[in-house]
C-alpha cells in the first residue's frame, strides 16, 4: 500500500453535509480530504428546502447567490396546493411569495432574516457543491473512494480507503475524522454508536415504507390550468401523494406510500401518475427509490475521541418540514470553527467536546418537530365525497380545507425551528440572567440573550450585519465610552492568538434604535458560528477569563 496521506481532517461522505463541512473548513484555512463512495453526487432527488439558516451559512461561505440560481425559476409560484387529483378539484392553497419576491421582502429594514429559504432540490445543490469544493485549494475531494476501516489512538486516526474503479487502497492519517456518511454510517457503526429515539409507526401516509419517483411529464402545468405551485398534495380515497416541481418545467419528484409488498421495481409508476392526475397523462419515469418516513432518531453520542458524526450519521429525520439536511449543515457550522480553533492552536483541545453538548439537544428537538408534523399529516382522514362535483363536493372540500389550514399553519417554513436553535446550557455561553423567548417551532423571535443566533439587521449600505462579522469572534459594540473595554478585550485576545474582530456600530451605518432594541447591551461577543457567547454593559474584570471560557480553555 502507498505511503499514508497526512491531513488534518478526513471527511467521510460527500453528501451535502460533508461537502459544506469541507467548504467551511477551507474558509477557515483548514485542509481536508473528503471521500465519497459513489463516483458522483446523487441523481435521484431528495430534499428541496434549503432553509434560511442554511442560506445564511451559504452567504457566509460566499455561495448563497450561486445556490439561488438553482431549482425552479425565481418568478415561479412557491404555493402549496391541495388537490383531489392533479387535474381535479383544488381543495385549498397556501400562497407564498415567489423566490424573487421573497428575496425582495427580506430586504425591508425590519426583516429578521437576510436570506429566505430557497427551494432547489439536492440533485442540483449537491452537484454545485461538488464543483465548488473541487475548486478550493484546501480540499482534496475524492469521489469513488470508500472508507473501509479506521482506528484511532490518542494522537491521530488511521483510516483505510479504497477506490472501486481501480481497486487501489490508500491509508490516510488525520488529526480528526468526521463521519458525514449518512443513515447507514460506516463511521457510526465502527464506533459502536446506535441511534436512539422514535422509530417509524404505521400511518396511512408519511410513515413507514415510502417510494419516491423522479418523473418527466411534459405539459402537465398547462393541462392543470390552475395557478402554478411548488408543492402539490394529492388527496383522494384511492391515493395520496406529494408532487414537487423540480425545475419549474417538466421534472417532478413524487412521494407516496406503496401498497403492501410493492417495490420500486414492481411499481407501475406511469400508471400511478395517471391515477393521481385523473387520467390522460404520459409520463417518462427517470428513477424510483424506496425510503422510510416517520423516524425521529438521534445517535447516542456524536463523538468518540478524535472521531465525530454530523448530518444523517448523527440524526435521522422524517423529511416533513425539510429539516434533515438543514440540521446537518448547522452541525457543520458548529463543528468547523471548533476543529479549526484546535488545529490553529487558539482553542483548547477539549473545545470540540462541546459539539455534542450543543448539537444533540437541537437534533432531538428538530427530529421530534419533524415527526410531529409527519404524524399530523399521516393521520388526516380524507372525507367521503371529496371528489364529487357540485355543491355537495364543494362543501366537503371547504370543510377539509379548514382542517388542512390547521395542519399547515406555518409548517412549510418553520422559521422558529430553523433560527431558534440555542446553546443556553453550553459551557461556552455565559448567561446574563435574561431568559430567551419561548421556543416556538413556527415563529422566530429575534433575541440577543446569550446562546442564540445573533439577530440580523441591515446596514444602510445594503449589506447584512453578518457580512461584517469576523471569521473568529466578533466583539460588537455601540454607544459612547466603551473604547477602554474594547482595549481590555483586544489585548488578551491578541496574546492568546484568538481571532477577534471589533465591530463598532454607528448611526451612519445602521438604524441605532433597531440595534438597541435587538441587542439591548452595548458590548456583545459573537462566536464564529454567529451565536452569542456573552453580552454586557461593561466588560467583566477578568476579560481574559471570559475569552478563555468561550474558546474552551476552562471547560
Ligand atoms: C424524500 C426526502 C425528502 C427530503 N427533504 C429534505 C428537505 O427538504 N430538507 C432537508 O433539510 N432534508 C431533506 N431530506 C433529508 C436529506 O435528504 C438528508 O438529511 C441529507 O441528504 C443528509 O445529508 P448527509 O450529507 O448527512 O448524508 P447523505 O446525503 O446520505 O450523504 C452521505 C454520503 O456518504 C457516502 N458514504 C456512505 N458510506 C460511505 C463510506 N463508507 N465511505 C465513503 N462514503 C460513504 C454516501 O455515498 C453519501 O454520498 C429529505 C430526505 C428524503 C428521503
Amino acid at each position: 500500500m502507498a505511503e499514508p496521506i497526512r491531513t488534518p481532517i478526513l471527511i467521510v461522505g460527500g453528501g451535502p453535509v460533508g461537502m459544506v463541512l469541507a467548504i467551511d473548513l477551507a474558509w477557515r484555512g483548514v485542509r481536508s480530504v473528503l471521500v465519497n463512495r459513489e463516483p458522483d453526487t446523487s441523481s435521484h432527488p431528495r430534499g428541496n428546502s434549503n432553509g434560511c439558516r442554511t442560506m445564511e451559512h451559504y452567504r457566509r461561505l460566499g455561495i448563497a447567490d450561486a445556490v439561488r440560481q438553482l431549482g425552479p425559476p425565481a418568478d415561479r409560484s412557491h404555493d402549496v396546493v391541495f388537490l383531489t387529483r392533479l387535474l381535479g378539484h383544488e381543495i385549498s392553497r397556501v400562497s407564498y411569495l415567489t423566490p424573487e419576491q421573497e428575496v425582495e421582502h427580506c430586504r425591508r429594514p425590519g426583516s429578521s432574516i437576510p436570506e429566505p429559504t430557497h427551494r432547489a432540490n439536492q440533485i442540483y445543490v449537491e452537484a454545485f457543491l461538488k464543483r465548488h469544493t473541487e475548486t478550493l485549494a484546501p480540499c482534496d475531494v475524492r469521489f469513488g473512494w470508500t472508507l473501509e476501516d479506521f482506528r484511532q489512538d490518542q494522537n491521530q486516526v488511521n483510516a483505510v480507503v479504497s477506490h472501486a474503479a481501480t481497486g487501489k487502497t490508500q491509508r490516510i492519517a488525520c488529526d480528526y475524522l468526521v463521519g458525514c456518511d449518512g443513515a447507514h454510517s460506516t463511521v457510526r457503526q465502527g464506533l459502536g454508536i446506535s441511534y436512539e429515539g422514535l422509530d417509524t409507526s404505521e400511518l396511512p401516509f408519511m410513515s413507514g415504507q415510502m417510494l419516491s419517483a423522479h418523473v418527466r411529464v411534459s405539459g402537465l402545468q398547462q393541462a392543470m390550468g390552475c395557478k402554478p405551485a411548488w408543492q402539490h398534495w394529492i388527496l383522494n380515497a384511492e391515493a395520496r401523494a406529494v408532487v414537487f416541481t423540480l425545475d419549474g418545467k417538466d421534472d417532478y419528484l413524487i412521494l407516496f406510500k406503496p401498497r403492501e409488498g410493492q417495490t420500486p421495481e414492481t411499481t407501475d409508476m406511469a400508471g400511478f401518475v395517471d391515477l393521481i392526475a385523473g387520467g390522460g397523462i404520459e409520463t417518462e419515469v427517470i428513477s424510483v427509490k424506496s425510503w422510510t418516513a416517520g423516524f425521529a432518531l438521534v445517535a447516542e453520542s456524536f463523538r468518540q475521541g478524535r472521531v465525530f458524526l454530523a448530518g444523517d450519521a448523527a440524526h435521522l429525520f422524517t423529511p416533513t418540514g425539510g429539516l434533515g439536511m438543514n440540521t446537518g449543515i448547522d452541525d457543520t457550522a458548529n463543528l468547523a470553527w471548533k476543529l479549526a480553533a484546535v488545529l490553529q492552536g487558539w482553542g483548547d483541545p477539549s473545545l470540540p467536546d462541546t459539539y455534542e453538548a450543543e448539537r444533540k439537544p437541537v437534533a432531538i428537538r428538530n427530529t421530534n418537530i419533524a415527526r410531529g408534523y409527519s404524524q399530523s399529516l399521516g393521520r388526516m382522514i380524507i372525507p367521503d365525497g371529496i371528489e364529487d362535483d357540485g355543491e355537495a363536493g364543494d362543501r366537503q372540500r371547504a370543510l377539509f380545507s379548514a382542517q388542512l389550514a390547521e395542519t399547515q399553519d406555518g409548517q412549510s417554513m418553520l422559521l422558529g425551528t430553523q433560527l431558534g436553535a440555542r446553546y443556553d446550557d453550553s459551557l461556552l455561553v455565559i448567561g446574563d440572567g435574561t431568559s430567551p423567548p419561548p421556543d416556538d417551532k413556527v415563529t422566530y423571535r429575534p433575541s440577543a440573550c446569550p446562546g442564540g443566533r445573533a439577530p440580523h439587521l441591515w446596514f444602510r449600505d445594503g449589506s447584512a450585519l453578518f457580512d461584517h462579522f469576523g471569521q473568529g469572534f466578533t466583539l460588537l459594540t455601540f454607544g459612547e465610552g466603551h473604547d477602554g473595554d474594547v482595549q481590555d478585550f483586544v489585548a488578551p485576545a491578541t496574546h492568546r492568538r484568538i481571532p477577534l474582530k471589533v465591530l463598532r456600530l454607528e448611526k451612519a451605518m445602521v438604524d441605532m434604535s433597531l440595534l438597541h432594541r435587538l441587542y439591548e447591551r452595548p458590548l456583545v461577543l459573537i462566536r464564529p458560528d454567529q451565536h452569542i457567547a456573552w453580552r454586557g454593559d461593561v466588560l467583566p474584570e477578568d476579560a481574559d477569563g471570559l475569552l478563555r471560557q468561550v474558546s474552551g480553555w476552562s471547560t
